[in-house]
């Protein structure tokens, strides 16, 4: 269920720490909400499972976003919850507590259980928290039970994996040993392939937060290193200050210049030598040089506009514009994290039209004067735009795909020449 509305109320803000001004829009929203997140994490953590706590249409969006797996068990489920008033929670507490026995009982190779809440009212009457503080009395050591919303009244799209890393980090072990910490879901090819870079610089050790199994948890403490990964990680990464470790400063690494300066980042505070991080990068970084020569005549002049959907987009706006040559008509990102954006927003061209959250009316009304040869947006957004004449991207992709990392470069940028280049076959 998508659409959620807040109050109506938009305001252009000249925001006092960037020269860059900020359209600031509360209106309807369609964005995605966390429980998308499971997608992505459920794939990665080969040992967990997503027990969404919520109602059909909860089900329905997870089981048709995640697809249905034939062969293999899922690591997914949702506990429907039926109308039920106050005097039914504790019948409510007592069918979860069913329903996780059965599981547990059936599924002995789970060793997380993430009791994920949503936004239907019976759902926000329960206390999920404490549901997990009792099941894990009973079922801990052998299974963890975790919590974390993934409704779409708190969360967008990719919030729900920040809500679900911050979920795991009271149960990080303490070490203050010098370690680096990359956090947020990457594929496992574009783990492996920075976990070689890391070890050839000479860093280390290094712990990529999630794990592929959630029993192995990385240690955090003073000596914690943390890059991000992922842009959307605003609770994970403050948790995991007061927790002690360092956030690196860096932008994200997508494109060569985002991967290069990423890396670095982690370079500098092992000050590690810049003739050996250059010999050590350039194999790599040249073979993404060549690979985005070929795409680059096809995006450079393009003009390109992002709605507010994954929070990736301004960190695609600076690649796409940077590296491709792509002309940015509007950067929109449901919200403005500048703990975690600013390096990324200094880098968008000075006359860039940022806007955070959404009207979506109007933002379309912008999107249809403007005319962009390419629309990155949410799948109930894309349909509509194609069939008026627009090219779309799905917002969705670009966090199911690899896209980190200089190998990756090229499929990134393949993404945005592939509708294109469609585009330009139908019109001969
Ligand atoms: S959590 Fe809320 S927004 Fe998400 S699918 Fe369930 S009801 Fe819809």
């Amino acid at each position: 269920m998508p659409d959620v509305y807040l109050e109506e109320e938009d305001r252009m803000a000249q925001d006092t720490r960037t020269e860059v001004p900020v359209l600031k829009e509360r209106g309807q929203r369609e964005v995605f909400c966390g429980l998308t997140g499971i997608v992505w994490l459920h794939r990665k953590m080969q040992d967990a499972f997503f027990l969404v706590v919520g109602s059909r249409t909860c089900a329905h969006l997870i089981q048709s976003a995640a697809g249905v797996m034939i062969f293999a068990e899922p690591r997914f489920g949702t506990a429907i919850l039926g109308e039920k008033d106050l005097a039914g929670l504790a019948d409510a507490n007592e069918e979860l507590d069913r329903v996780v026995d059965q599981l547990l009982a059936r599924r002995p190779d789970i060793s997380t259980l993430f009791l994920v809440g949503s936004c239907p009212s019976e759902v926000i009457k329960l206390d999920l928290a404490r549901a997990a503080e009792r099941l894990t009395e009973r079922f801990f050591p052998k299974v963890r039970i975790l919590n974390y919303s993934g409704s779409g009244i708190e969360t967008t799209f990719t919030q729900g994996e920040d809500a679900c890393l911050k979920s795991m980090v009271p149960v990080l072990a303490n070490s203050n040993e010098k370690s680096l910490m990359v956090v947020g879901t990457l594929a496992d090819v574009v783990e492996d392939q920075f976990r070689k870079i890391f070890n050839d610089l000479g860093i280390g050790p290094v712990y990529f937060f999630p794990p592929r199994r959630a029993t192995n948890l990385p240690p955090v403490g003073s000596g914690t290193h943390i890059l991000l990964a992922q842009p959307f990680l605003s609770e994970t990464a403050r948790s995991l200050v007061s927790r002690g470790a360092t956030l690196l400063n860096a932008i994200y690494p997508l494109g060569i210049e985002g991967t290069t300066t990423w890396l670095e980042s982690a370079a500098r505070a092992w000050n590690i030598d810049n003739d050996h991080f250059q010999k050590t990068i350039k194999p790599a970084r040249e073979r993404a040089q060549i690979g985005l020569e070929r795409y680059r005549q096809a995006l450079n002049g393009k003009s390109l506009f992002l709605f507010p959907d994954s929070q990736l987009e301004i960190p695609l706006a600076r690649f796409l514009s940077r590296e491709c040559g792509m002309q940015l008509v509007e950067v929109g990102t449901p919200y403005i994290d500048r703990m975690l954006m600013q390096n990324e927003i200094d880098l968008l061209p000075g006359d860039v039209s940022l806007s955070e959250g959404q009207d979506v009316e109007r933002q379309l009304d912008r999107a249809r004067l403007a005319r962009p040869d390419m629309t990155v947006c949410g799948l109930g957004l894309a349909n509509p735009l194609e069939a008026e004449g627009m090219t779309t991207k799905w917002s969705i992709e670009l966090v199911f795909s690899p896209i980190q990392g200089y190998d990756q470069a090229v499929d990134l940028v393949e993404l945005f020449a592939r509708p294109l280049a469609r585009k330009q076959k139908l019109l001969v």
